[in-house]
């Protein structure tokens, strides 16, 4: 069992490698990592020259040329064999749009080492089934969903206009009403849901990249598993697995923003300040009042942040000057959630 929230939230950052458009602009690579400090450095860009540079330290740091495999392994890994004992856990993406949330979370499928966490998790959770002994059995349940503008929309559901709504009872706590979960039996069945949900998101789309930038996605997995204890009775325990793809963390109000487009974007930065201030508070294990209450995606999670749960987000950035104060200001973040 965990001892303490601080223990059980981890805060990594993982630096995306210069793209080919930063490499012919000519573009200044100014963050540096140090995998073994486990500390991230960022040296001043040109307007901020005679700044020293700024270092923050981390549980883990991923350089450019970081493995999926190896972020599976050390970050989301332990995670997901929580889940299988039967206690939650939730991974997050976080950073700027460009620098990498869905590579880490989706990466490329199709390609067995660019798999990302959550193709990676599907393979570890059928994995772990097919070697279970004794009379274990399990049931494994996926749902998908998207929080835009403070709305929730079922990626899997048959009605792609539906909004859901977020309710709570007192014997199964926060849920979301109506949403749509699938039984799964390998990592094949996994895969062409996740595919189906992915295809929901973009069709509700006008514009899938700015869509993307502005909404939370939420794959979660639910993971049952009935066993004969020591006492010779059946036993079940339940773990639940969310996995999130967060919005885009660039301040929205620089970009001259008005009316709908303000308005979406004040949401965006009250679900990931929310967030960050429930993260801070578990870590920091003092407060009385954590903040759930304050937003969607944090009312949602609830029941799997902080508690007996475990939590881990990973922070992403982008290695080139121009983007340093996004850069700076993920760190920031990211080292306040620490
Ligand atoms: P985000 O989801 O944060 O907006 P993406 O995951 O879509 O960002 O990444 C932006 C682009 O950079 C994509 O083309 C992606 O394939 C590429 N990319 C991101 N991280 C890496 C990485 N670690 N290695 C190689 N390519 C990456
Ligand atoms: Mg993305």
């Amino acid at each position: 069992m965990p001892e303490n929230d601080s223990d059980n939230v981890r805060v990594c950052v993982r630096c995306r490698p210069m793209n080919e458009k930063e490499k012919e602009q000519g573009c200044i690579q100014v963050v540096n990592v140090d995998t073994v400090r486990k500390n991230v450095t960022v040296n001043h860009k040109e307007s901020s020259r005679g700044e020293p540079p700024k270092t923050y330290s981390f549980d883990n740091v991923y350089a450019p040329d970081a493995k999926q495999v190896d972020i599976y392994n050390e970050t989301a890994r332990p995670i997901v064999d929580f889940v299988l004992e039967g206690y939650n856990g939730t991974i997050f993406a976080y950073g700027q749009t460009g620098t990498g949330k869905t590579f880490t979370m989706e990466g490329v499928r199709a390609v067995p080492e660019l798999r990302g966490v959550i193709p990676n998790s599907f393979a570890h959770i059928f994995g772990h089934i097919a070697k279970a002994e004794g009379d274990a059995r399990f049931l494994v349940r996926v749902s998908y969903l998207e929080i835009y503008n403070e709305d929730v929309r079922d990626l899997l559901g048959k009605d792609q206009n539906q909004r859901l709504e977020v309710k709570e009872r007192p014997d199964i706590g926060v849920y979301v009403k109506d949403l749509s979960s699938f039984v799964v039996n390998n990592a094949d069945d996994m895969d062409r849901i996740m595919t189906l949900g992915n295809k929901n998101r973009m069709t509700g789309a006008t514009n899938m990249n700015l869509h993307s930038s502005r909404s939370h996605a939420i794959f979660t997995v639910t993971i049952e598993c009935s066993d004969k204890g020591l006492d010779g009775e059946q036993h079940i325990r339940a773990g639940k697995l969310h996995l999130v793809d967060l919005a885009g963390s660039e301040r929205q109000a620089k970009t001259g923003a008005t009316g709908q487009r303000l308005k979406e974007a004040t949401k965006i930065n009250l679900s990931l300040s929310t967030l960050g201030n429930v993260i801070s508070a578990l870590v920091d294990g003092k407060s009385s009042h954590i903040p759930y209450r304050n937003s969607k995606l944090t009312r949602l999670l609830q029941d799997s942040l902080g508690g007996n749960s475990k939590t881990t987000m990973i922070a992403n950035v982008g290695p080139a000057d121009y983007n340093y104060d996004e850069t700076i200001s993920t760190l920031r973040y990211a080292n306040r959630a620490k």
